[in-house]
C-alpha cells in the first residue's frame, strides 16, 4: 500500500527540504525524498549546499584564513606565534562537525513540522488518477512508493566534468574531492576561475599549496560589475598569490596517479604543467539521472534543466521544479525562495521571487558581493545612471579589522535616483550586500541611502558614503 501525501518534494538540499518545510506549514501531508549520502555512507540531509558545497567551503575558508592571520597579521598585533602549523584533520573534522549538526538541525525540523523523512532515489512512475506515483529505492532495492497531489523536484545539480577526464577524487578532484583534502598539497592546478575554483583555491593557497587557476574565458568574472572584478583580480593574484591564467585553451590531461599533467596554450604559446592535484570546476549539470523523468513527458531542454513557467511549475500537472535544476542562478537562497514560493502558490497564494534583487556573493579574502545591474549591463541596455564609489581604506572599523581594502559602488538611475545595483570588494561585504538588496525590494533611491544613519565606526559606512558620492556630496572623499 502506497503512502498517500498531498506534497512530495524530491531532493532535501536548500531547495527541496525548504519547501517541504514551509508545504507542511500551510497543512499539507509532505513527505521529502533525498537520496545523499555521507562519506559513511549515512543519509545526510541538505543537498550540495550543507554536505559538499556552501557550509563546508565557508568552514574551510575560515578556518585558513585563521591560519594565514596567525602567520602575518597577528605580529601587527602584537602577538607573537612560533611555529604555527596546520592539522589538516583536525581542520576538516571541524567542518565533519558542521555539516552533522545542520544536517540533524533538517532533521528535527522535518519532525517539528512533520514532514515525512524518506531516505532513497524517487523515480517518478506516472499518474494514478489525480495522483503521481513515485517509487523509492535504495541501494538498488525499491524502499517505498509514495502518492502525491503535487510532486516538487528539488533534485539539484553535480559538477561538470572533462570529457576523457573522470573524476578519481584521488589526484582529479571536484568540489566533494576539494573539501576532504587530508594534506596540503605541493601544486594545485584549477581549471575554471568561477566562484568555486576561486575559493577552493584561496583555501589551499593559504594552507601554503601553489595555485595555478586555468580559465578559458578572457574575461576575470565576466558575470561580475568589471571595475570590481579588475580589483578583485588584482588583490587575488598579487596578495593571495593565485597565479590566475585566463584565456586559456586546455589540451590533453594525463592523470598519471601521483600527478596530474595539463597541457595548455596562453596566447599561442604551448605549456605544460604537473600538478599533484587537480580541482575541476568549469560548472555544473542540473541531476535529472533516475528520476525517470523521459518516461513520464517531463520537459527538459537541450542542457538537460527542468523546463519551468515563471511560477516554477513544469509542463505536467502539480508538478514543481525549483533549484539548480531549472533555469536562473545556481545559489542556494534562489532554491529556498522558489521553494517557498510553490509551496504557497500550491496554498492559494501569489508569492513573488525577484530575480533582479538576488545577492552573489564569492567568500574569497577579501569578499566580492552585488546584486542588481552592473555597469556594463547598464551600458548595454541604454539606462542613464550615476555612481557613486567609496573605498574601505580610511574605514575605522576596516582598519582596526586590519581588512582595509575594497570599493563600495552603487549604481542609480540618473532621473529617478532608484538604486539598480549595488558592487563590492572588502572585508565581510557577503553580510554588507543584504543592505543593497533591503534597498532595492523597497525601491529605494540612492539618497535614501544616504540619509540614513549608519553606526559608526562600521563598515556599513562606505554604503553610506558611496551613496554620499553618487550625489557628488561625499564628505571624506
Ligand atoms: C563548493 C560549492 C560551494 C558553494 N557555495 C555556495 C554559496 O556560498 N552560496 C550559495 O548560494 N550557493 C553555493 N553553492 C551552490 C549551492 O550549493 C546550490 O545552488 C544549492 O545547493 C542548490 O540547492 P538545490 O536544493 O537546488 O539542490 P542540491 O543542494 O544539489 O540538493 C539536491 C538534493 O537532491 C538529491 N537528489 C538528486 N536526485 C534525487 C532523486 N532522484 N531522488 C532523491 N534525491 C535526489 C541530491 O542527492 C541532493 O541531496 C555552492 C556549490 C558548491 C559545489
Amino acid at each position: 500500500m502506497s503512502q498517500q501525501f498531498d506534497v512530495v518534494v524530491i531532493g532535501g538540499g536548500p531547495g527541496g527540504y525548504v519547501a517541504a518545510i514551509r508545504a507542511a506549514q500551510l497543512g499539507f501531508s509532505t513527505a521529502c525524498v533525498d537520496a545523499f549520502k555521507n562519506p559513511e555512507g549515512k543519509p545526510s540531509l541538505g543537498g550540495t549546499c550543507l554536505n559538499v558545497g556552501c557550509i563546508p567551503s565557508k568552514a574551510l575558508l575560515q578556518s585558513s584564513e585563521n591560519f594565514h592571520a596567525v602567520q602575518h597579521d597577528f605580529a601587527k598585533h602584537g602577538i607573537s606565534v612560533e611555529n604555527a602549523k596546520i592539522d589538516v584533520a583536525a581542520m576538516l573534522k571541524r567542518k565533519e562537525d558542521i555539516i552533522t549538526k545542520n544536517a540533524g538541525g533538517i532533521a528535527f525540523l522535518f519532525k517539528k513540522n512533520k514532514v515525512a523523512n524518506v531516505h532513497g532515489l524517487a523515480s517518478l512512475k506516472g499518474r494514478e488518477g489525480e495522483k503521481w506515483v513515485i517509487e523509492v529505492s535504495d541501494n538498488g532495492a525499491v524502499v517505498d512508493t509514495l502518492e502525491a497531489t503535487h510532486v516538487i523536484i528539488a533534485t539539484g545539480s553535480s559538477p561538470r566534468q572533462l570529457p576523457g577526464l573522470p573524476v578519481d577524487n584521488v589526484t582529479v578532484l571536484d568540489n566533494a574531492g576539494a573539501l576532504a583534502l587530508t594534506e596540503v598539497p605541493k601544486r594545485l592546478g584549477v581549471i575554471g576561475a568561477g566562484v568555486i575554483g576561486l575559493e577552493m583555491g584561496s583555501v589551499w593557497k593559504r594552507l601554503g599549496a601553489e595555485v595555478t587557476i586555468l580559465e578559458a574565458m578572457p574575461t576575470f568574472l565576466a558575470a561580475a560589475d568589471q571595475q570590481i572584478a579588475k580589483e578583485a583580480f588584482k588583490t587575488l593574484t598579487r596578495d593571495t598569490g593565485l597565479d590566475i591564467q585566463l584565456g586559456v585553451k586546455i589540451g590533453a590531461i594525463e592523470n598519471k596517479g601521483a600527478s596530474v599533467s595539463v597541457a595548455y596554450e596562453l596566447n599561442g604559446e604551448a605549456k605544460t604543467v604537473e600538478f599533484d592535484k587537480l580541482i575541476v570546476s568549469i560548472g555544473r549539470v542540473p541531476n535529472t539521472a533516475g528520476l525517470n523523468g523521459e518516461a513520464v513527458g517531463l520537459q527538459m531542454d537541450e542542457r538537460g534543466f527542468v523546463v519551468v513557467d515563471e511560477h516554477c511549475h513544469t509542463n505536467l500537472p502539480n508538478m514543481w521544479a525549483i533549484g539548480d535544476v531549472v533555469r536562473g542562478p545556481m545559489l542556494a537562497h534562489k532554491a529556498s525562495e522558489e521553494g517557498v514560493a510553490v509551496a504557497e502558490r500550491i496554498a492559494g497564494q501569489k508569492p513573488h521571487v525577484d530575480f533582479g534583487v538576488i545577492p552573489w556573493v564569492i567568500y574569497t579574502s577579501p569578499e566580492i558581493a552585488w546584486v542588481g545591474k552592473t555597469e556594463e549591463q547598464l551600458k548595454a541596455e541604454g539606462v542613464e545612471y550615476k555612481k557613486g564609489t567609496s573605498g574601505f581604506a580610511a574605514n575605522g572599523r576596516a582598519l582596526g579589522l586590519g581588512q582595509a581594502q575594497g570599493t563600495v559602488k552603487i549604481l542609480a538611475c540618473a532621473k529617478t535616483d532608484r538604486i539598480l545595483g549595488l558592487h563590492m570588494i572588502g572585508p565581510m561585504v557577503s553580510e554588507l550586500v543584504t543592505e543593497g538588496v533591503v534597498s532595492m525590494e523597497f525601491k529605494a533611491a540612492s539618497e535614501d541611502l544616504a540619509r540614513i544613519v549608519h553606526a559608526h565606526p562600521s563598515l556599513a559606512e562606505v554604503i553610506h558614503e558611496a551613496a554620499l558620492a553618487a550625489d557628488k556630496r561625499a564628505l571624506h572623499g
